[in-house]
């Protein structure tokens, strides 16, 4: 035991001296460099989505929820395609309402759990993927700190003009963007048979939720064309939610795997825009 004593003793002499030392050095200037690069660091790698925390609340009754539905953003030829400074516009005016942008997930709490966050809420989507998401729309999203959902059609993933996986990962990475399905070979699926259906559901969950390492929760049907069939087979892949095309406010009365939309067509003006999100129409 006095053995032991002793030994400690002599750790004990070096530390303290160690100690005097660093509060000779000037320990606090030293101290608050090492706070400040800890935040800094704690600020580029966790994504900084919405400014102030969300509460969530329970309320009666299926909420409403907004669907936007974008595809191309890039200059107009068809009402499909909305250019970049359109779009742009649109998240800023978003962003000035304090709209809290949806990940699927959450869109999920909304739709199934009934609970909604304390700010006005959307859920951003845009069809087929793009690779101009990944140009014009993905740096408008950073810069108003919202979230959107692409749907990705999985053989698409090497097409001349599609998102490439590389670039999927970047934006999946920034916590600002989530990538779920639009099948794999982009048919309607209303007039394909329960075989195919599930294979066009199955399979790209599945490359999916390998190639990005999640649980895709989200089908969006090619051009909304579903049939019969369609809602059991989705459910059955996996999936929580489907999105269609139909025209107005996702509710749960629709059934979860039978969403509406909000097309947003190009030269919207501020009240059409909020017209829509508020109505459906
Ligand atoms: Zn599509």
């Amino acid at each position: 035991m006095g053995n032991n004593m002793k030994i400690s003793k002599n750790k004990l002499a070096p530390l303290l001296m160690v100690l005097f030392i660093f509060i000779l050095s000037g320990c606090s200037n030293t101290h608050s460099k090492k706070v400040s690069t800890q935040t800094n660091s704690i600020h580029k790698h966790v994504p900084q989505r919405n400014p102030s925390p969300i509460k969530w609340k329970h309320i009666k009754g299926n909420p409403n929820l907004p669907i936007l539905m974008y595809h191309s953003i890039s200059p107009s030829t068809n009402t499909l395609r909305i250019p970049s400074d359109q779009f742009n516009q649109q998240m800023k005016w978003l962003k000035e309402k304090n709209y809290y942008t949806l990940t699927p997930r959450e869109a999920a709490r909304v739709i199934m759990k009934h609970e909604v966050p304390n700010r006005p809420f959307i859920w951003i989507t845009l069809d087929d993927g793009y690779e101009n998401n990944y140009r014009k729309a993905f740096p408008v999203i950073q810069k108003y700190k919202l979230h959107a959902t692409i749907n990705f059609i999985t053989s698409f993933a090497k097409r001349k003009n599609h998102l490439t996986i590389g670039q999927a990962k970047k934006m999946i990475a920034s916590g600002n963007i989530n990538i779920e399905s639009h099948t794999v070979t982009h048919q309607d699926l209303d007039i394909l048979g329960g075989e195919q259906q599930t294979n066009e559901m199955v399979q790209s969950k599945k490359w999916l939720d390998k190639t990005f390492n999640q649980d895709t929760s989200v089908i969006c049907y090619p051009a909304g064309r579903i049939n019969d069939e369609t809602a059991s087979i989705a459910k059955r892949a996996g999936y929580t939610l489907g999105i269609t095309t139909q025209p107005g406010l996702a509710n749960i009365n629709q059934g979860q795997f039978n969403l509406k939309r909000i097309r947003i067509v190009p030269k919207l003006s501020h009240s059409a825009f909020f017209k829509l999100i508020q109505t459906g129409k």
